[in-house]
Parts: structure tokens; sequence; C-alpha cells
């Protein structure tokens, strides 16, 4: 059935109106963005094969009248209306185009505080992100792609409260993910329990906001619905490639690129699944895709169409792009190796240090080729030419990895049996290829009739549509169950830990969800927060199961 999915997204999201097939998507981004007839060709081939796939953008635009590529964009806000409201109008004009951007709120001033033009009390970031939440809700009634919008707000702003409760009503600011930037400093009160020591003070009213009370807010809130996100300043800080060009206080709205003002980024998997030989990873195969992706990635910054000059100026300046992987749950499948085990980091650490070691490689001989990046002198990287500041990162790929039919990267399978709803009231029953595979053999080792065979694989197959899972399937071998973990079977310390493992090995984050079991309490949230502070992670997203109606994937739900 997963091929009707693949069909119906294909058809819905990319197709023009003059093409039939994904071969006629790939020849129009191919033909759009190589340079020669050789590169067209080669960057065709990688598509076609589904060995590496652009962000949608890409795929949509390129070669159209909307050339505007990349999906990732953060736009700077300060304390006056004319940088609120431009922001507001350039953010509309990015969503129209089919990227998403990221905002820090932090530098509007706290709600209440006095305004001198007016004479009168300002409104708080809060309040202004409903009139880009509502902006957003307007735009994406036309386009293909919603437009998604990251709002960030320091853990310092005296509205941090406000801001963290901002969308606990179910469907407030819901074109918002919502992030809380916090400190190393902030983080190290909690590890050493001073929970009591005044973390901001109304400049106003003098209103007081403690250490602990941004805690329980962001860690309260998170077990009711899954927002905030937590993004740790240092460590993005700390990675910045290019520190002398400024800090950066805002990522994109799925939180894999910490962005500078102003900058976009274009961003790109390899699907990892085609490269698996046998009982192992083709790396020789896996390297020669990493170097054409990187000089597909390159060429599109300057073949894309800019929303704006700035964007276009603070892009080239760097020529940041966003290689990653997608499909590392079924490449593991595929291997026999569980996703939460020592095996499969090692694993999936040494992949990521493959691609990225062969990025920066190729990055270098561009370079060498035409010339480094216009604020190279000043990088980090300034002791090797290189093309791109940044290089690496982690995707979610939610519809490439549809196009790609494989897991999203670098996320567990969420369920081997489920339906999956779809725009326009179409639902698609999946059922994951490898898991009936190896189900069927394991019901045929353990069963001698074939009708009690087929009878014990519907049940199965029926359990797990209504629960999720197949642990407590007791006739299933062990090993089945050890390999066949979902999402939430698996341990939030195991889901970080692998965040974890990819985390050094990319140039600039990932974006994943820490799925935890319903029964998670405060406490276990409070926990993997600092876990993943402590495992220099550069944020963190958490679920717990159920907390919130609106979910991509109905379980239980019979077709
Ligand atoms: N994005 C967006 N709207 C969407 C989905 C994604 O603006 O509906 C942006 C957002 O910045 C996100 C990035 O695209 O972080 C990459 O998302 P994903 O990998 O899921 O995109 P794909 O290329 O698979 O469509």
């Amino acid at each position: 059935m997963t091929g009707s999915l693949t069909t119906h997204i294909l058809a819905a999201r990319y197709l023009r109106d003059d093409e039939n097939s994904f071969t006629d998507v790939c020849r129009r981004v191919a033909d759009a963005i190589g340079e020669t007839q050789r590169e067209k060709e080669t960057f065709f081939s990688e598509m076609h094969s589904l060995r590496f796939l652009p962000n949608s953008p890409t795929l949509m635009n390129a070669g159209t009248e909307n050339g505007q590529l990349a999906a990732c964009f953060t736009l700077p806000i300060g304390d006056s209306l004319p940088t609120i409201f431009d922001a507001l109008k350039w953010g509309a004009l990015i969503h129209q185009s089919g990227g998403g951007t990221g905002y820090n709120f932090s530098k509007i001033r706290p709600k209440a505080s006095p305004v001198r033009e007016l004479d009168g009390m300002a409104s708080g970031p809060v309040s202004f992100m409903q009139i880009f939440n509502q902006a957003t809700e307007i735009i994406r009634q036309g386009g293909r792609r919603r437009g998604a919008n990251m709002g960030i707000l320091n853990a310092d702003h005296p509205d941090i409260l406000t801001f963290i409760h901002a969308k606990e009503r179910e469907g407030d600011l819901a074109n918002f993910n919502i992030s809380v930037m916090v400190t190393d400093a902030f983080m190290a009160c909690i590890r050493d329990g001073k929970q009591d020591s005044v973390w901001t003070t109304h400049p106003a009213t003098g209103d007081e906001v403690t250490v602990g009370d941004i805690w329980d807010a962001i860690t309260g809130g998170i077990w009711k619905n899954g927002e905030p996100g937590v993004l740790f300043y240092n460590e993005i800080n700390h990675h910045n490639p290019t520190p002398l060009l400024g800090e950066i206080d805002a990522v994109n709205p799925c939180g894999e690129q910490p962005l500078l003002p102003f900058e976009s980024c274009v961003l790109g998997s390899v699907n990892l699944t085609r490269f698996v030989k046998e009982d192992h990873i083709d790396e020789v195969g896996l390297k020669q895709t990493t170097g054409i992706a990187v000089r597909m990635l390159d060429r599109i910054i300057d073949k894309n169409t800019y929303p704006l000059s700035r964007i276009e100026t603070a892009t080239k300046r760097t020529r940041k792009v966003g290689l990653g992987v997608m499909g590392v749950h079924d490449t593991l499948l595929m291997l026999g190796i569980p996703y939460d085990s020592a095996k499969g980091r090692v694993l999936c650490g040494h992949v990521m240090e493959c691609i990225t070691t062969a990025a920066v490689e190729t990055s270098h001989v561009i370079a060498v080729e035409s010339d480094s990046f216009p604020a190279w002198d000043n990088s980090r990287w300034n002791k090797c030419p290189m093309r791109n500041a940044a290089l690496t990162c982690i995707a979610p790929t939610g519809s490439i990895s549809l196009l790609a039919d494989c897991s999203p990267g670098i996320e567990p399978v969420y369920s081997y049996a489920y339906t999956r709803r779809h725009t326009a009231g179409s639902s698609f029953a999946m059922l994951h290829p490898l898991f009936a595979q190896d189900l069927a053999t394991a019901a045929r080792d353990r069963f001698s009739s074939q009708p009690e065979v087929d009878q014990e694989i519907n049940a199965v197959i029926s359990h797990l549509r209504r629960t999720g899972t197949v642990q407590d399937i007791n006739w299933l071998p062990a090993s089945f169950r050890r390999l066949y973990k979902t999402a939430t079977d698996i341990s939030w310390k195991d889901h970080i830990r692998m965040q974890a493992v990819f985390q050094p090995r990319v140039h600039a984050a990932i974006s994943k969800t820490i799925n935890m079991p319903h029964s998670a309490t405060d406490d276990d949230i409070a926990a993997a927060i600092l876990f993943a502070w402590g495992s220099n992670l550069k944020g963190i997203t958490c679920y717990r199961t159920g907390s919130r109606r609106e979910v991509v994937y109905a379980i239980g739900e019979e077709t």
C-alpha cells in the first residue's frame, strides 16, 4: 500500500501540471541545477535511484517560476514596530515560496513595559507571535506546503512564563513550534538544585521569575502536550563556524539548522537503505553519493531565487548547506541490528563520520576549484579552504522519506502497521515490508498449518494496529521483538543516546523527537532534558505518548 501513498504524495505536492512521474520531477530538478550535461545526468541519477533527495522546496520549485529552493530560514526581530512588521512581511514571502522560518522574539520588550511614543503599555512578544501565526494560517491556504515557524524566547526574558504557556490550549499558535533558549548557567542551577535563584526581573513591574518557575513550566508544558522544546545556547554557539559574524540565537522550525539572521539553508538527505550490501554498508558508494550531494547543494545556493536580497547576501557569505541521512532505522532493520543497541549506535556513528568527512573533503575540493565561502578568512575553518561553513545536519525528512519509502531521518519507525491519514481525507493502511517478511518467517517456524500461520499473522497485525506494539505477543521470538521495537517501545534514554551519537558528527543540529511513555512524569522529563544537556546536544524535543490529540499517525484506527 506504500506505493499508493508515494503516488499520492507525488501528485499532491511535487508534480507540476505537465508532469506525470517521479522521473519527470528528477529531470526538471537536475536540468535546473546542473551546470553541464554531465552534471545534470549525475544529479538525475542520484535522485532517481533514491540514493539522495534534496529538500521539498527544491523538488517542488526548481525549474519553475517559483525558483525558491531552500527549506530553512531565520529572521531577526528587534524591539520596534518596523522590525517586527518587516519580519512578518518577509516571513510571509518565505512561507509563500515553500520555506520555514525561525525567529527569536527576545528583543521585544516585555508586556506592560512603557511605550514612549504611544504613552501606553507594551503588549509583549507573545501577542506579536499571534499575528505571525495568523499570517501563516492565511498563506497556507494557497500553497502545497504549510509554512512552519519556530518561535524562540530566551529563558531570561521577563515574559518567559507567558511564552511557555502560550500553546497550552490545543490549537493556539498552531503554526508555531516553540522553544526556550537556555544557557549553561541556567542548566547548572537545575543540576545544582538552585531552583530558587531569581532568573529574571521585570524592569517595570519588578516581578521576579525564578529558575524553578521556568523549569517547572517547561517540564509541565512538555508533559501536557510536548512543548516547549529546549535549545542549548552555549552548545549552539560553541559550534558557530563564523563567530565573528555574530552569535546564533535562532534555529529553523524543526531545529536542525541554527542560523545567523537572514541566513537560509538548503537541505538534502542520503537514503542509507540504498547502501546496504548484504551484511554491511557500502562506504565507497556512500562517499561517492555524499560528494555529488554536496556539489548539488552548493550549486543550489547559486541557482536559488531568494525571497529577499538580504537573505541572498547572508546565505552566500557562509554558503551553509544541510546534508543529512534518512532511512537509518530501516537500515538497522535490514542489518538485523536493534536501534537501541550499542552495536546500532556504533554503526550510526561510523556512517555519519563517513558522510561528514566525505562532505568536508568535497567542500574543500570545490573551494580549491573555485573559491572558499566569502567569510572563510574569519571563520573556524581558516586553516583549510572550504566552500561551505557548515555541511551536515539531520532533517526530519517528513515528506522526502515518503517519496524514498524509508524511515524518516534518524527516527525509529513509529509503528510497523498503522493507518496514515493524509490531506483531503485520504488514508493509507501501512505495513512495513521487512516486518511483514520476518513475521511470516517467525509464524511459519512456530505454527504447523497454513491456516494457523495466516490466522496468527493477521492477529499480530491487528494487535499492532490497535496498540502500536508487538512487545507483549509472547509467541514471537525474543530476537524478533528485540529488533522490531517502535519509537514508543524504545526508552527515552536510548532515543537521546542515538541523537548524541549523531550530534558530534554533524556540523549543525538534529531534528529528533524523544518519545516518552504516557506514564512519564515531570521528573522523567526533567531527567531527559538534563541528560540531553549533559550529552552535549544542541536542543531537545520530547513528546509524551497520547498527550496531544492532533497526531499524524493514527494508531488504533481501523481501515
Ligand atoms: N518545513 C516547512 N513546512 C513544512 C515542512 C517543513 O517549512 O510543512 C521546513 C522546516 O524548516 C523544516 C524543514 O523544512 O525544518 C525540513 O523539513 P523536512 O525534512 O520534513 O522536509 P522535506 O524536505 O521532507 O519536505
